[in-house]
């Protein structure tokens, strides 16, 4: 029973990356970009925050230049350059990377003809495996645990985080500004996707949270991959939920339910809420059966 589980979510897992990307795509449509629009909101000191389609993006701008994190889709690098200079930035000098996915790296192969791209060395590596990737937009400037940048009067801590959404993360820290990006170890009010075949796991997705919330002042902005600003206290009740749906999968199959009757009994209602378009309560509740029955390692077999 367990194989069989596991090799469905082998199906779900590869399905995720793709579906993850969070533009309103319809079926006709020729350009899936048309009606996209790129907008930025000021957070706190130097710092913005850009939305349009894909993860958000942080923005400082001050005396020093622009810099950068995350780039979202190619098709959207104009949008998002105009999205800049609408708040008196001009070309990124630095563009960091929170991991390897698409929708937060797209927009690589434009800047980095500008811009020093950074990232954690796993991105990299990850994209020089994706056939065609642009040379221009590969990370020129890795790191394995952690960077301090100098920018805008700012101080910016960029940490990696070890096997969480994948296993190139890094969240960003502007200290002065008090502004946290997490990249996509914040899905804000919604399930997240966990890149198990991209080198991620739940355990460490919590644990990093964790690490996060001990570090991170209680009155911190935060910048999730997906979703609107955050606070403190929405990513501990984001814990309450991984932690409350994962246990919740491991007393069911403990008690010898099958998957189809893990999928039927749904989450508590507590976290119905929480899934969206691309992590519907039946993907989610299928990445926490995977990781509860050894993860992806032991569903190859
Ligand atoms: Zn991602």
């Amino acid at each position: 029973m367990a194989r069989s589980i596991c090799r469905l979510n082998i199906a779900a897992a590869t399905l995720g990356l793709a579906m993850l990307l969070s533009t309103p795509i319809h079926a006709a449509d020729a350009d899936p970009f048309a009606g996209v629009e790129v907008s930025a909101a000021k957070v706190a000191g130097s710092v913005y925050m850009l939305t349009g389609s894909g993860g958000n993006i942080g923005l400082s701008v001050g005396t020093d230049g622009t810099l950068m994190v995350d780039d979202q889709y190619a098709p959207l690098s104009q949008r998002i350059q105009a999205a800049i200079a609408s708040v008196g930035g001009d070309e990124p000098k630095i563009i960091l990377n929170t991991h390897y996915h698409g929708d937060h790296t797209g927009g690589n192969p434009q800047f980095g003809t500008s811009g020093t791209i950074i990232a954690h060395e796993n991105v990299r590596v990850r994209l020089l495996d994706e056939e065609d990737f642009a040379r221009a937009g590969l990370p020129v400037v890795t790191f394995e645990d952690k960077l301090r940048i100098y920018f805008n009067d700012d101080e910016l801590d960029v940490l990696h985080l070890p096997t969480g959404h994948t296993d190139s993360d890094a969240i960003v820290w502007f200290k002065n500004a008090n502004v946290l990006h997490l990249g996509d170890h914040f899905f804000n009010g919604m399930f997240p996707y966990i890149d198990l075949e991209g080198g991620g796991s739940l355990q460490g997705f919590i644990k990093n949270l964790k690490t996060i919330i001990a570090m991170a002042p209680e009155d911190v902005r935060i910048i999730p991959g997906h979703g609107k600003l955050g606070t403190i206290l929405e990513l501990a009740e984001n814990v309450e939920m991984l932690e409350s749906t994962y246990s919740a999968v491991e007393v069911a199959l403990a008690a010898g339910k099958t998957e189809q009757e893990i999928l039927d009994a749904g989450v508590d209602d507590r976290w119905k809420s929480y899934a969206w378009q691309f992590i519907t309560q039946e993907r989610w509740l299928k990445t926490l059966i995977t990781e509860a029955t050894g993860g992806i390692a032991q569903a190859r077999r």
